[in-house]
Order: structure tokens, then sequence, then C-alpha cells
């Protein structure tokens, strides 16, 4: 059976998760009805360039289909199938004289368009659309079907597709802003308003698969405040919640552009740092333990300090395993008596090519 959820590239929490679903199920339903409308222009009602559409419908809908599926270009295979509903639609339009039948049609490509192409491209093609379809429908005026199709129709159908056009808009507009805002707030820490867990996670599996695709280092930073406990303990909870905005703050200005910060849980935080190697981190991590502290004293005059553990991958690693070699420099850190950076001077290297390493031994 076909399923309709394979997304590769694309999790649930992207916004062109659900654009994709739309994608497949469009296509499916595109092949499935044009195969069986053409059977019955074929049989029964004998309309032959009308079933020469449909068949191209079908054929069209299928193909790309498959070429979605093999090659994950959504977009692309979005812009096509349009192109083509838009072209069978344009069709079914001029073989029926623009029979109301066939007028009832056009008003699926808007919802259609803004959904999956999305705002700004889906504004265009249905702008476009509109245009063409009302000069094509001018020149039939008071000609067609003994005078049918008159001013007044071809203005009705012109505010018909104006109204679609507005609505569809602001639909597509408010669901990309909702969508953006639940996913803000779903990864980001409320006190911090750094990133949260989740995100991090996200983004150091991206970042891997990445790394393995061009053989880049990344790094990661564990950091945890040392005795934060006693912190808490002695000044109350809510001067400890200032300790963690003060860190927060000095974290992010601390790192470059393409590197992300994200609190990993309690006083735990984590710097996710691409393409870069055990020497940058190092110097990365050196700085932060120093600027951090100071930041801290300069905010709530209390003298915090902070370990940080070091880990670098070279290629595709899983993300527990480089995690786990940076929580355990974390714990070295610790012992080494707290305020100090302890660095992974392996590279944690895929799991594939140690076992060629150890086999070859
Ligand atoms: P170590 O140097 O070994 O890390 O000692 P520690 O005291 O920092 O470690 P421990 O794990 O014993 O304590 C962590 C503390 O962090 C305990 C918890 O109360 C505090 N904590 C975790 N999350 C928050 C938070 O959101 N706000 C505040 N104020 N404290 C927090
Ligand atoms: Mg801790
Ligand atoms: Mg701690």
């Amino acid at each position: 059976m076909l399923s309709l959820t394979k997304h590769p590239g694309i999790n649930k929490t992207d916004i062109r998760y659900r654009q994709v679903s739309m994608l497949y199920a469009t296509l499916i339903i595109m092949a499935c009805y044009f195969a069986v409308l053409a059977l019955s222009n074929l049989l029964y009602f004998k309309h032959f360039p009308i079933a020469a559409l449909d068949i191209f419908g079908c054929v069209s809908a299928s193909l790309v289909y498959y070429y979605a599926r093999v090659t994950g270009q959504f977009h692309r295979a979005s812009w096509i199938i349009i192109t083509v509903l838009m072209l069978v639609l344009g069709g079914f339009l001029v073989l029926t004289q623009a029979a109301a039948y066939a007028l009832m049609w056009l008003t699926l490509l808007p919802p259609i368009a803004f959904f999956l192409l999305g705002l700004r491209q889906g504004s265009y093609v249905t702008g476009f659309y509109a245009v063409a379809v009302l000069l094509y429908l001018w020149r039939g005026v008071d000609e067609w079907e003994l005078g049918k199709l008159t001013v007044g129709a071809v203005l009705n159908i012109g505010e018909v597709i104006l109204i679609q056009w507005f609505i569809f808009r602001h639909y597509e507009k408010s669901r990309t802003e909702a969508f953006q805002l639940l996913r803000d707030s779903a990864s980001t820490d409320r006190l911090t308003r750094l990133w949260n867990r989740v995100r991090l996670d996200e983004f150091l599996q991206d970042t891997l698969a990445q790394a393995g695709r061009a053989e880049l280092f990344t790094a990661v930073i564990l950091l945890d405040i040392d005795n934060f406990k006693a912190i808490n303990d002695e000044r109350g909870h809510l001067y400890g919640d200032t300790v963690l905005v003060s860190l927060a703050k000095e974290l992010r200005a601390c790192v470059r552009q393409t590197d992300r910060v994200g609190r990993w849980g309690g006083e735990e935080f984590l710097i996710i740092c691409p393409a870069t190697d055990i020497d940058g981190a190092r110097v990365l991590a050196e700085k932060i333990r120093l600027s951090v502290a100071e930041a801290i004293m300069r905010d709530t005059q209390l003298a915090v300090t902070v370990s940080l553990g070091l880990a670098v991958a070279r290629g595709e690693v899983s993300p527990n395993a480089l995690l786990q070699a940076a929580d355990e420099q974390l714990y070295r850190a610790k012992d080494q008596g707290r305020n100090w950076v302890s660095v992974a001077t392996q590279y944690v290297e895929p799991a594939q090519r140690l076992s060629l390493v150890n086999s070859a031994q």
C-alpha cells in the first residue's frame, strides 16, 4: 500500500510537513479521479478531447508522484502539478466554452496553490490565473452559448476569484504565523529564551547529517554551573534564576552566528558548533568559561564559575555518542576541581569507521 507518511528530510515540526502530505494526497486523488473521468469520457460520453485532457492529468499526476517520492523535490513537484492543474482546468474551460460546470472547477486552484506553494508564490499563481481566465472569458462575451456569457457573468466570476484570493491568502498567512508562533514557544526555554532541548536535539541531528556528507567536524560543549545548588540554598531560587538569565545572555554573546546555544536542562547548557575542530572549540570553551564568570559577577555580584566538557565529531556520528563524550568530559572537569574545561582529545568517529579500524588491527 502507498504510504502517505514518507517525508524524507522533513520532520513533523517542519511547516512543510503538511504541505508534503497534501501534495501526496492531491497527486493520488488527481491520478485516480482523472483515470475515472478519462474512462467515462472515452467509453460513455464519447468526448474524446476531454478524455485526452483527463489522460494528460492522470499520467502527469502519477509521474509527479513518482518524482516526489524518489527525489524528495517537493517544491518543484508542487509547481509542476499546479501547472498541470492550470492546463487541465484551462483546457476544460476552452473545450466546454466556459460552461458553468467547468467554471466551478476553477475555484479549486486558489486553495491548492496557496497551500502547496505558500503565501507569496500562491499569491502570484492565483493572480496570474485569475487574469488569464478573465482575459479568455472576455473574448467570449455575447458569443458563446448563444450569448449566455454576459459582461455581468464575467464580472461575477472575477469577483469570486478575487474574494478567494483574499480569503486563502489571509488563511495561509494566519496558518504560517500560528505555526511559527507554536513552533517558537515549543522550542524555546521560557526562563532564558534560549532554545530548549527539543530544538537542540533537532539541530544537532541535522548538523551531524550534513557533517557526514561533507566530512566536517562538529563540536559540542556541555556547560554546567558549579555548586549551583548552594546559590539557590543561600540566596533563594529566584536569585538562582537571575544567574541563569545572565549566563544565557552572555553565552549568546560569546558564540558565532553559526553556533547554537540552548538550555539542556536545569543549570546545564549545550553549545553546538558546526564546522569547528578541537582547537577552535577549545578556544571558544575557554572564552566562555572566563566571560560567563565575569558577566554573572557584573549582573548579580556573585562569584559563580562554570565547568565545561567538550567533544568533537568527525563526519556523521550518532548525536548520543557525541553528547556522551561531552558529558564524560564534563564529569572530568568537575573532578578537576570545577571552573575547568575538559576536552576529549580524540575525535568521535562514525561507528562504521571505528569497526573497520578495529577489524584491521
Ligand atoms: P556541581 O558543581 O556538581 O554541578 O554542583 P551543583 O550544585 O551545581 O549540582 P546539582 O546537580 O547538585 O544541583 C543543580 C541545582 O540546579 C539544583 C536545582 O535546584 C538547580 N536548578 C535547576 N534548574 C533550576 C532553575 O530553573 N532555577 C533555579 N534557580 N535553579 C535550578
Ligand atoms: Mg547539573
Ligand atoms: Mg551544577
